[in-house]
């Protein structure tokens, strides 16, 4: 295991992408007009850090929702399948949605999701992600707000697991 991205670099960015974040909704008309909630869906489980640490630092109005999106359990190296099994719970018609994720790799999760979120009449969906491997990132979809640009390599920690484990790490490490 070799740390590729450490605790505090991880926190620093989080508040520099809240920051950034809190200054696109400030920026928004419909955000000044009506002071309405951004409603910040992560998908599960790979997420919950970076949510917890990140709404945290934002001081735009926010409600909480979650989606749970996995491939088939074990290893998770190779891509496999996507499934939604957990749809978010609260009305998302005409709201204003930020999507969030762990990693963009192939971008199968961010697109099956999003696409979700657009048949429930979202108004406006914007989307971030710790970590994105742009060797691999498709140009069909677009990440509105990234952490950090990695290489192509199989990260663990801050979410993300190795066969269900290693997710409680506060660094991003490489498994070698
Ligand atoms: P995508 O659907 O964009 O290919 O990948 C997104 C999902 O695949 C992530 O939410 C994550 O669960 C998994 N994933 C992609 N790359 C990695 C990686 O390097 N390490 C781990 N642990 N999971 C990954
Ligand atoms: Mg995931």
């Amino acid at each position: 295991m070799k740390t590729l991205i450490n605790e505090y670099r991880i926190q620093t960015r989080i508040s520099e992408m809240a920051e950034e974040i809190d200054g696109y909704y400030y920026g928004q008309d419909w955000y000044r007009h009506t002071n309405e909630p951004v409603i910040v869906i992560g998908i599960l489980s790979g997420a919950i850090f970076f949510m917890a640490d990140l709404v945290r630092q934002l001081s735009i109005r926010t409600k909480l929702d979650f989606i749970r999106a996995s491939s088939y359990p074990g290893e998770t190296i190779i891509a496999k399948e996507l499934k939604i099994t957990d749809a978010p719970i609260l009305p998302l018609r005409d709201a204003h949605v930020l999507l969030i994720d762990d990693i963009f790799d192939t971008g199968n999760t961010l697109r099956a999701t999003k696409e979700l979120l657009t048949w429930s009449s979202s108004k406006d969906i914007k989307t971030t992600v710790l970590l994105r491997k742009p060797d691999k990132a498709p140009s069909d979809i677009t990440i509105d707000f990234v952490g950090f640009d990695i290489p192509d390599k199989f990260v663990i920690g801050y979410g993300l697991d190795y066969d269900g484990e290693y997710r409680k790490l506060s660094y991003i490490a490489t498994l070698e």
